[in-house]
């Protein structure tokens, strides 16, 4: 099992409990959390939303084996009218949010709620959330999508499991925003998830599953933010204390850290291929800057660089 370089954050650890009955994730995030949210500085309630459907690309993610990309995305008629997070199978996070000021604004007006967090979907609205895996050329594109229905994020991700999957999931989020003490983000999530082949399931009489899974659950859930955020704490000792009476077995584990993938060349070449009447609108003082959406760096290109005469 290689843990021994397991961070307490920015990290997620798989494990089985239940003789392999049942797999789950848990997830921590702090320092991927901060760096994509100090490049954009968004207003809080937006910055939530973000952090939160960046925990939950990381579970997803977690979920699926790949070599590319994995990327969560939603398209939404509220006041976060868009959320990009996409995940790297080397374990590199990445993300940004679309906004309206103002309808957020007007929004959290109407509620009294001005300022602070809400759960996601009051603040992302109807439409859904869709990801993908890009494997390169090699194999198709892998993609579940759900509509955003549910009175949290979870809640939606879990319409996905039932609807799509049809496998027996639950999801429970933590989100904490910058107080006094910490002025860092911190996010967490766990995941627990009946096992799709018969496999470990052999020790179990179909009659009893269902009790078992409602036992199974009703120790996941029990986990606290208090707990679950407590930096002393690794992700063992959490599994532990939730599930040590359950056959806890830890079989995988792995770190994340933020980065961004742009850079001058692939910029240049996007705006390469752009007409000379669409590269002479964005002109000014005879340079072009550009912003990555993602990491809000900012490059700046002389004319000449992109028009070649
Ligand atoms: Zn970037």
């Amino acid at each position: 099992m290689p843990t021994q370089n397991i961070q307490n954050f920015d990290s997620c650890v798989s494990f089985f409990i239940k003789n392999g009955t049942y797999q789950g994730r848990l997830i921590r995030l702090n320092k991927v959390l901060d760096e994509i949210l100090t490049r954009h500085a968004y207003p809080l309630p937006v910055s939530a939303v973000l952090a939160e459907n960046t925990v939950l690309a990381t579970m997803l993610a977690s979920t699926i084996k790949y070599e590319g990309l994995f990327t969560l995305q939603t398209q939404s008629n509220g006041p976060v009218s868009m959320i990009v997070v996409d995940v790297t199978s080397e374990g590199k996070i990445r993300g940004y949010a679309r906004y309206d000021e103002n309808h957020l604004n007007k929004n959290q007006e109407l509620r009294k709620t001005r300022g602070q967090i809400e759960p996601s979907p009051h603040l992302m609205g109807n439409g859904y959330l869709a990801f993908t895996v890009d494997q390169g050329s090699k194999t198709d594109l892998y993609q579940g999508i759900v509509d955003l229905q549910g009175k949290t994020l979870s809640e939606c991700a879990l319409r996905y499991f039932k609807q799509s999957e049809q496998i027996d999931t639950d999801i429970k989020l933590f989100l904490q925003a910058p107080t006094g003490e910490s002025k860092h983000w911190l996010g967490a999530g766990i995941m627990l998830q009946k096992m799709p082949l018969k496999g470990g399931n052999n020790s179990i009489e179909e009659d009893d599953a269902k009790e078992a899974w409602e036992e199974a659950k009703i120790f996941m859930e029990s986990l606290n933010a208090d707990e679950v955020f407590n930096s002393a704490l690794n992700a063992q000792d959490i599994l532990h204390r939730l599930f040590h009476a359950h056959d806890l077995q830890i079989f995988n584990s792995r770190n994340y850290e933020f980065k961004c993938r742009c850079n001058r060349e692939k910029l240049l070449n996007t705006l390469s291929s752009f007409s000379e009447e669409e590269i002479n609108s964005m002109i000014e003082n005879n340079k072009i800057s550009a912003t990555c959406q993602f990491c809000s760096e900012q490059y700046t290109f002389e004319r000449g660089e992109i028009i070649k005469q």
